[in-house]
Protein backbone atom coordinates (compact mmCIF):
# COMPACT_ATOMS: atom_id res chain seq x y z
CA UNK A 1 0.00 0.00 0.00
CA UNK A 2 1.23 3.55 -1.13
CA UNK A 3 0.53 6.47 1.78
CA UNK A 4 -1.79 7.90 -1.06
CA UNK A 5 -4.26 4.88 -1.40
CA UNK A 6 -4.78 6.51 2.43
CA UNK A 7 -7.86 9.58 2.33
CA UNK A 8 -9.33 11.41 4.51
CA UNK A 9 -8.42 12.16 8.32
CA UNK A 10 -10.44 11.14 11.05
CA UNK A 11 -11.67 12.65 15.08
CA UNK A 12 -12.64 10.29 17.58
CA UNK A 13 -15.48 11.99 19.60
CA UNK A 14 -15.27 11.14 23.09
CA UNK A 15 -18.53 11.66 24.84
CA UNK A 16 -20.78 10.56 27.92
CA UNK A 17 -23.64 9.64 25.76
CA UNK A 18 -24.47 13.12 26.69
CA UNK A 19 -21.91 15.88 26.10
CA UNK A 20 -18.77 16.13 23.27
CA UNK A 21 -15.36 16.16 25.27
CA UNK A 22 -14.46 19.78 24.07
CA UNK A 23 -11.22 18.53 23.00
CA UNK A 24 -13.32 16.36 20.39
CA UNK A 25 -14.72 19.62 19.04
CA UNK A 26 -11.43 21.45 18.79
CA UNK A 27 -9.98 18.77 16.51
CA UNK A 28 -12.48 18.70 14.73
CA UNK A 29 -12.04 22.61 13.79
CA UNK A 30 -8.29 21.95 13.94
CA UNK A 31 -8.66 18.93 10.93
CA UNK A 32 -10.83 21.10 8.99
CA UNK A 33 -8.22 22.80 8.40
CA UNK A 34 -5.94 20.42 7.32
CA UNK A 35 -8.60 19.08 5.30
CA UNK A 36 -8.72 21.99 3.44
CA UNK A 37 -4.80 22.17 2.40
CA UNK A 38 -4.51 18.21 1.78
CA UNK A 39 -8.09 18.10 0.11
CA UNK A 40 -8.99 14.87 2.79
CA UNK A 41 -12.85 14.80 3.74
CA UNK A 42 -13.17 15.16 7.64
CA UNK A 43 -14.88 12.67 9.49
CA UNK A 44 -16.39 12.05 13.05
CA UNK A 45 -15.98 8.73 14.44
CA UNK A 46 -18.87 8.61 17.28
CA UNK A 47 -19.05 5.25 19.28
CA UNK A 48 -22.67 4.30 20.43
CA UNK A 49 -24.87 7.50 20.00
CA UNK A 50 -25.17 11.13 21.06
CA UNK A 51 -27.85 13.36 21.07
CA UNK A 52 -28.50 15.86 18.01
CA UNK A 53 -27.80 18.75 19.56
CA UNK A 54 -24.29 17.93 20.00
CA UNK A 55 -24.10 15.98 16.90
CA UNK A 56 -25.00 19.33 15.67
CA UNK A 57 -21.53 21.09 17.04
CA UNK A 58 -19.96 18.63 15.17
CA UNK A 59 -21.14 19.06 12.23
CA UNK A 60 -20.90 22.59 12.64
CA UNK A 61 -17.28 21.68 12.69
CA UNK A 62 -17.59 21.04 9.12
CA UNK A 63 -17.27 17.54 9.28
CA UNK A 64 -18.19 15.08 6.01
CA UNK A 65 -18.80 11.83 6.92
CA UNK A 66 -20.19 10.50 10.57
CA UNK A 67 -18.81 7.25 11.69
CA UNK A 68 -21.29 5.59 14.16
CA UNK A 69 -19.77 2.66 15.59
CA UNK A 70 -22.11 0.33 17.58
CA UNK A 71 -21.71 -2.79 19.19
CA UNK A 72 -20.80 -5.06 22.85
CA UNK A 73 -18.33 -4.31 24.44
CA UNK A 74 -18.57 -0.10 25.14
CA UNK A 75 -20.99 0.20 27.40
CA UNK A 76 -17.98 2.26 29.56
CA UNK A 77 -14.63 2.93 27.75
CA UNK A 78 -11.99 -0.18 28.38
CA UNK A 79 -8.95 -0.31 26.15
CA UNK A 80 -8.68 -3.30 24.87
CA UNK A 81 -12.42 -2.80 23.27
CA UNK A 82 -11.39 0.50 21.75
CA UNK A 83 -8.02 -0.63 21.12
CA UNK A 84 -9.84 -3.39 18.65
CA UNK A 85 -12.53 -1.07 17.48
CA UNK A 86 -10.22 1.81 15.80
CA UNK A 87 -7.76 -1.28 14.83
CA UNK A 88 -10.40 -2.78 12.86
CA UNK A 89 -11.94 0.61 11.20
CA UNK A 90 -8.97 1.91 10.17
CA UNK A 91 -8.18 -1.69 8.43
CA UNK A 92 -11.65 -1.29 6.36
CA UNK A 93 -11.28 2.54 5.78
CA UNK A 94 -7.61 3.43 5.46
CA UNK A 95 -7.76 7.05 6.91
CA UNK A 96 -4.63 9.18 5.88
CA UNK A 97 -4.57 10.61 9.61
CA UNK A 98 -6.60 10.01 13.19
CA UNK A 99 -6.60 12.41 15.99
CA UNK A 100 -7.68 11.86 19.75
CA UNK A 101 -8.15 13.86 22.65
CA UNK A 102 -4.87 13.84 25.02
CA UNK A 103 -7.16 12.56 27.68
CA UNK A 104 -6.88 9.30 30.39
CA UNK A 105 -8.62 7.13 27.52
CA UNK A 106 -7.40 8.82 24.31
CA UNK A 107 -4.07 8.41 25.53
CA UNK A 108 -4.63 5.21 26.86
CA UNK A 109 -5.90 3.47 23.39
CA UNK A 110 -4.51 5.76 20.48
CA UNK A 111 -0.85 4.61 21.04
CA UNK A 112 -1.96 0.78 20.91
CA UNK A 113 -4.06 0.76 17.39
CA UNK A 114 -1.36 2.80 16.37
CA UNK A 115 1.35 0.07 17.53
CA UNK A 116 -1.42 -2.72 16.04
CA UNK A 117 -1.23 -0.76 12.73
CA UNK A 118 2.35 -0.67 12.53
CA UNK A 119 2.18 2.83 12.41
CA UNK A 120 3.44 6.15 14.37
CA UNK A 121 1.62 8.17 17.12
CA UNK A 122 2.48 11.72 18.24
CA UNK A 123 1.56 13.26 21.51
CA UNK A 124 1.04 16.89 22.58
CA UNK A 125 1.78 18.55 19.33
CA UNK A 126 0.83 22.30 20.26
CA UNK A 127 0.62 22.82 15.68
CA UNK A 128 -0.31 20.78 13.56
CA UNK A 129 0.68 21.98 9.40
CA UNK A 130 0.22 20.00 6.17
CA UNK A 131 3.08 19.28 4.33
CA UNK A 132 1.93 19.99 0.51
CA UNK A 133 5.38 18.76 -0.77
CA UNK A 134 5.11 15.18 1.55
CA UNK A 135 1.44 15.20 1.94
CA UNK A 136 2.54 14.33 5.64
CA UNK A 137 1.06 15.96 8.84
CA UNK A 138 4.08 17.90 10.61
CA UNK A 139 3.19 17.43 14.39
CA UNK A 140 4.92 20.12 16.18
CA UNK A 141 6.16 20.63 19.86
CA UNK A 142 8.69 21.91 22.29
CA UNK A 143 11.41 19.19 22.92
CA UNK A 144 14.70 19.42 25.00
CA UNK A 145 13.55 21.45 27.90
CA UNK A 146 11.90 23.68 25.06
CA UNK A 147 14.91 24.94 23.95
CA UNK A 148 14.06 23.60 20.53
CA UNK A 149 10.77 22.57 18.99
CA UNK A 150 10.27 19.17 17.52
CA UNK A 151 8.66 18.61 13.89
CA UNK A 152 7.75 14.94 14.28
CA UNK A 153 6.03 13.10 10.67
CA UNK A 154 5.05 10.10 9.87
CA UNK A 155 6.95 9.75 6.49
CA UNK A 156 5.93 6.24 5.24
CA UNK A 157 3.20 4.84 7.35
CA UNK A 158 -0.09 5.50 7.85
CA UNK A 159 -2.40 6.47 9.64
CA UNK A 160 -0.74 9.15 11.27
CA UNK A 161 -2.07 8.81 14.82
CA UNK A 162 -1.72 12.10 17.26
CA UNK A 163 -3.38 13.14 20.27
CA UNK A 164 -3.59 16.70 21.47
CA UNK A 165 -3.93 18.10 24.56
CA UNK A 166 -7.47 20.04 25.68
CA UNK A 167 -7.38 23.18 24.80
CA UNK A 168 -4.74 23.15 22.52
CA UNK A 169 -7.03 24.17 19.74
CA UNK A 170 -10.30 26.71 19.48
CA UNK A 171 -13.74 25.26 18.63
CA UNK A 172 -14.46 27.43 15.30
CA UNK A 173 -17.73 26.46 13.57
CA UNK A 174 -17.18 26.70 10.29
CA UNK A 175 -20.37 25.82 9.13
CA UNK A 176 -22.14 22.40 7.87
CA UNK A 177 -21.64 20.79 4.49
CA UNK A 178 -22.98 18.07 3.16
CA UNK A 179 -22.51 14.81 5.11
CA UNK A 180 -22.84 11.05 4.46
CA UNK A 181 -23.76 9.05 7.36
CA UNK A 182 -21.90 5.11 7.73
CA UNK A 183 -22.83 2.88 10.52
CA UNK A 184 -20.86 -0.11 11.27
CA UNK A 185 -20.59 -2.64 14.12
CA UNK A 186 -17.84 -3.62 15.65
CA UNK A 187 -18.19 -5.71 18.82
CA UNK A 188 -15.55 -6.70 21.13
CA UNK A 189 -16.31 -10.07 23.03
CA UNK A 190 -16.79 -8.59 27.11
CA UNK A 191 -14.85 -11.50 28.57
CA UNK A 192 -11.91 -10.26 26.94
CA UNK A 193 -12.26 -6.95 28.73
CA UNK A 194 -9.34 -6.83 30.94
CA UNK A 195 -10.20 -4.11 33.12
CA UNK A 196 -13.83 -4.13 35.18
CA UNK A 197 -15.27 -0.91 36.41
CA UNK A 198 -16.45 -1.95 40.27
CA UNK A 199 -17.51 1.69 41.15
CA UNK A 200 -17.31 5.01 40.06
CA UNK A 201 -17.15 7.92 42.17
CA UNK A 202 -17.38 11.77 40.51
CA UNK A 203 -14.18 13.94 41.82
CA UNK A 204 -14.72 16.63 44.17
CA UNK A 205 -15.13 19.78 42.06
CA UNK A 206 -12.56 22.51 44.04
CA UNK A 207 -13.09 25.18 41.57
CA UNK A 208 -10.36 26.76 42.10
CA UNK A 209 -8.44 24.38 40.72
CA UNK A 210 -10.84 24.57 37.33
CA UNK A 211 -8.40 27.30 35.46
CA UNK A 212 -8.76 26.44 32.03
CA UNK A 213 -11.53 28.63 31.43
CA UNK A 214 -10.63 31.39 34.07
CA UNK A 215 -10.80 34.96 32.65
CA UNK A 216 -7.84 36.29 34.64
CA UNK A 217 -5.15 34.44 35.59
CA UNK A 218 -2.14 35.17 38.47
CA UNK A 219 0.89 32.81 37.47
CA UNK A 220 3.59 32.15 40.21
CA UNK A 221 6.85 31.72 38.88
CA UNK A 222 9.55 29.74 40.57
CA UNK A 223 10.94 33.06 41.44
CA UNK A 224 8.25 32.56 44.46
CA UNK A 225 10.05 32.26 47.88
CA UNK A 226 7.61 29.76 49.44
CA UNK A 227 4.10 28.29 49.94
CA UNK A 228 4.55 31.50 52.80
CA UNK A 229 3.95 34.01 50.26
CA UNK A 230 1.18 32.47 48.24
CA UNK A 231 -1.67 34.78 50.28
CA UNK A 232 -0.75 38.09 48.36
CA UNK A 233 -0.95 36.44 44.97
CA UNK A 234 -4.78 34.75 45.89
CA UNK A 235 -5.49 38.11 47.32
CA UNK A 236 -4.42 39.86 44.07
CA UNK A 237 -6.00 37.09 42.11
CA UNK A 238 -9.33 37.49 44.40
CA UNK A 239 -9.22 41.21 43.65
CA UNK A 240 -9.18 40.68 39.71
CA UNK A 241 -12.14 37.84 40.38
CA UNK A 242 -9.24 35.45 38.98
CA UNK A 243 -7.30 32.25 39.74
CA UNK A 244 -4.27 31.05 40.48
CA UNK A 245 -1.62 29.12 38.52
CA UNK A 246 1.24 28.10 38.35
CA UNK A 247 4.43 26.78 35.91
CA UNK A 248 5.79 23.39 36.71
CA UNK A 249 8.66 24.08 39.43
CA UNK A 250 6.19 25.41 41.72
CA UNK A 251 4.05 21.95 41.45
CA UNK A 252 7.92 20.24 42.02
CA UNK A 253 8.58 21.93 45.15
CA UNK A 254 5.09 21.31 46.57
CA UNK A 255 3.92 24.78 46.30
CA UNK A 256 1.09 24.58 44.57
CA UNK A 257 -1.57 21.24 43.34
CA UNK A 258 -0.36 19.87 39.69
CA UNK A 259 -4.17 21.02 38.19
CA UNK A 260 -2.53 24.48 38.43
CA UNK A 261 0.22 23.88 36.00
CA UNK A 262 -0.04 25.62 33.30
CA UNK A 263 2.16 24.60 29.95
CA UNK A 264 2.89 21.61 27.50
CA UNK A 265 2.78 19.05 30.41
CA UNK A 266 -0.26 20.96 32.35
CA UNK A 267 -3.64 23.19 31.47
CA UNK A 268 -3.55 24.99 28.06
CA UNK A 269 -4.99 28.66 28.83
CA UNK A 270 -7.44 31.06 27.50
CA UNK A 271 -7.46 33.79 29.93
CA UNK A 272 -8.25 37.85 28.77
CA UNK A 273 -5.64 38.66 31.44
CA UNK A 274 -2.25 37.29 32.23
CA UNK A 275 0.03 38.09 35.17
CA UNK A 276 3.24 36.04 34.93
CA UNK A 277 4.79 36.81 38.37
CA UNK A 278 8.57 35.22 38.69
CA UNK A 279 8.15 33.27 34.97
CA UNK A 280 11.37 32.82 33.30
CA UNK A 281 9.46 32.02 29.82
CA UNK A 282 10.55 28.93 29.10
CA UNK A 283 8.73 27.66 26.13
CA UNK A 284 6.87 24.55 27.67
CA UNK A 285 5.38 27.34 29.99
CA UNK A 286 4.49 29.72 27.11
CA UNK A 287 3.05 27.01 25.01
CA UNK A 288 0.10 27.20 27.22
CA UNK A 289 -0.47 30.68 27.48
CA UNK A 290 -0.28 31.97 23.60
CA UNK A 291 -3.98 32.70 23.36
CA UNK A 292 -3.88 34.89 26.25
CA UNK A 293 -5.58 38.14 25.04
CA UNK A 294 -3.14 40.51 27.21
CA UNK A 295 0.37 39.28 29.35
CA UNK A 296 1.69 40.94 31.55
CA UNK A 297 5.19 39.82 33.39
CA UNK A 298 6.84 40.58 36.31
CA UNK A 299 10.49 39.55 36.65
CA UNK A 300 13.38 41.04 38.38
CA UNK A 301 15.69 39.65 35.49
CA UNK A 302 15.17 42.36 32.41
CA UNK A 303 16.82 39.51 30.01
CA UNK A 304 14.06 36.94 30.99
CA UNK A 305 12.26 35.45 28.24
CA UNK A 306 8.91 35.79 29.37
CA UNK A 307 9.37 39.58 28.45
CA UNK A 308 9.45 38.25 24.29
CA UNK A 309 5.76 37.22 25.24
CA UNK A 310 4.27 39.70 27.06
CA UNK A 311 2.38 43.15 26.16
CA UNK A 312 3.56 44.61 29.37
CA UNK A 313 6.45 43.87 31.59
CA UNK A 314 7.57 45.25 34.62
CA UNK A 315 11.05 44.59 35.59
CA UNK A 316 11.28 44.72 39.69
CA UNK A 317 10.30 42.15 42.85
CA UNK A 318 7.95 39.94 42.70
CA UNK A 319 6.43 40.26 46.00
CA UNK A 320 7.15 44.21 45.62
CA UNK A 321 5.02 44.65 42.62
CA UNK A 322 2.14 42.71 43.62
CA UNK A 323 1.20 44.60 47.07
CA UNK A 324 1.77 47.67 44.53
CA UNK A 325 -0.92 46.10 42.60
CA UNK A 326 -3.30 44.86 45.41
CA UNK A 327 -2.94 48.39 47.08
CA UNK A 328 -3.97 49.85 44.33
CA UNK A 329 -7.34 48.02 43.47
CA UNK A 330 -8.24 48.49 47.06
CA UNK A 331 -8.15 52.41 46.56
CA UNK A 332 -9.98 51.86 43.23
CA UNK A 333 -12.44 49.92 45.01
CA UNK A 334 -12.86 52.39 47.94
CA UNK A 335 -12.90 55.14 45.68
CA UNK A 336 -15.61 53.63 43.59
CA UNK A 337 -17.34 52.74 46.79
CA UNK A 338 -17.24 56.53 47.94
C1 LIG B 1 8.77 17.79 28.65
C2 LIG B 1 8.68 19.00 29.54
C3 LIG B 1 7.44 19.53 29.78
C4 LIG B 1 7.34 20.66 30.59
N1 LIG B 1 6.08 21.18 30.81
C5 LIG B 1 5.97 22.30 31.55
C6 LIG B 1 4.69 22.89 31.76
O1 LIG B 1 3.65 22.39 31.34
N2 LIG B 1 4.63 24.03 32.47
C7 LIG B 1 5.74 24.65 32.98
O2 LIG B 1 5.61 25.70 33.62
N3 LIG B 1 6.95 24.09 32.81
C8 LIG B 1 7.09 22.95 32.12
N4 LIG B 1 8.32 22.40 31.96
C9 LIG B 1 9.47 23.03 32.65
C10 LIG B 1 10.00 24.21 31.86
O3 LIG B 1 10.93 23.79 30.90
C11 LIG B 1 10.69 25.25 32.79
O4 LIG B 1 11.65 24.60 33.57
C12 LIG B 1 9.71 25.95 33.74
O5 LIG B 1 8.59 26.47 33.00
C13 LIG B 1 10.40 27.11 34.43
O6 LIG B 1 9.56 27.59 35.42
P1 LIG B 1 9.78 29.01 36.05
O7 LIG B 1 9.75 30.06 34.99
O8 LIG B 1 8.83 29.16 37.17
O9 LIG B 1 11.24 28.87 36.71
P2 LIG B 1 12.64 29.44 36.31
O10 LIG B 1 12.96 29.12 34.93
O11 LIG B 1 13.56 29.01 37.39
O12 LIG B 1 12.45 31.02 36.41
C14 LIG B 1 12.23 31.73 37.59
C15 LIG B 1 12.20 33.20 37.23
O13 LIG B 1 11.87 33.94 38.36
C16 LIG B 1 12.63 35.15 38.35
N5 LIG B 1 12.70 35.61 39.73
C17 LIG B 1 13.34 35.02 40.77
N6 LIG B 1 13.14 35.72 41.91
C18 LIG B 1 12.33 36.78 41.56
C19 LIG B 1 11.79 37.87 42.29
N7 LIG B 1 11.97 37.99 43.62
N8 LIG B 1 11.03 38.75 41.62
C20 LIG B 1 10.84 38.64 40.28
N9 LIG B 1 11.34 37.63 39.54
C21 LIG B 1 12.07 36.71 40.17
C22 LIG B 1 13.96 34.73 37.76
O14 LIG B 1 14.61 35.86 37.21
C23 LIG B 1 13.55 33.72 36.71
O15 LIG B 1 13.35 34.33 35.43
C24 LIG B 1 8.48 21.27 31.16
C25 LIG B 1 9.73 20.71 30.90
C26 LIG B 1 9.82 19.59 30.10
C27 LIG B 1 11.17 19.03 29.85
Amino acid sequence: MKKTDYRDMWVYIEHDGKKIHPVSLELCSEARKLCEASGDALAAVIVNDLPQEELDKVLEAGVEKLIFVSGEGYETFSVDAYTHLFTELCKKYMPSAVFVGGTIAGRDFAPRFACRLLTGCTSDATQLIYNEKTGDIEFVEPAVGGKMMAVITVPELRPQVGTIRPGTFKYQPSGRREHEIIRERIGFPVDQIRTKVLSFTAEDLDDSLNIADAEVIVCVGSGIKGADALPRYRKLASLLNGKVGCTRPVFDRGILPFKLVIGQSGVVVKPKLYLAFGVSGAVNHVTGITDSDKVVAVNKDPDAAIFHYCDYGIVGDMDEICDLMIGHLEAKKTEDAS
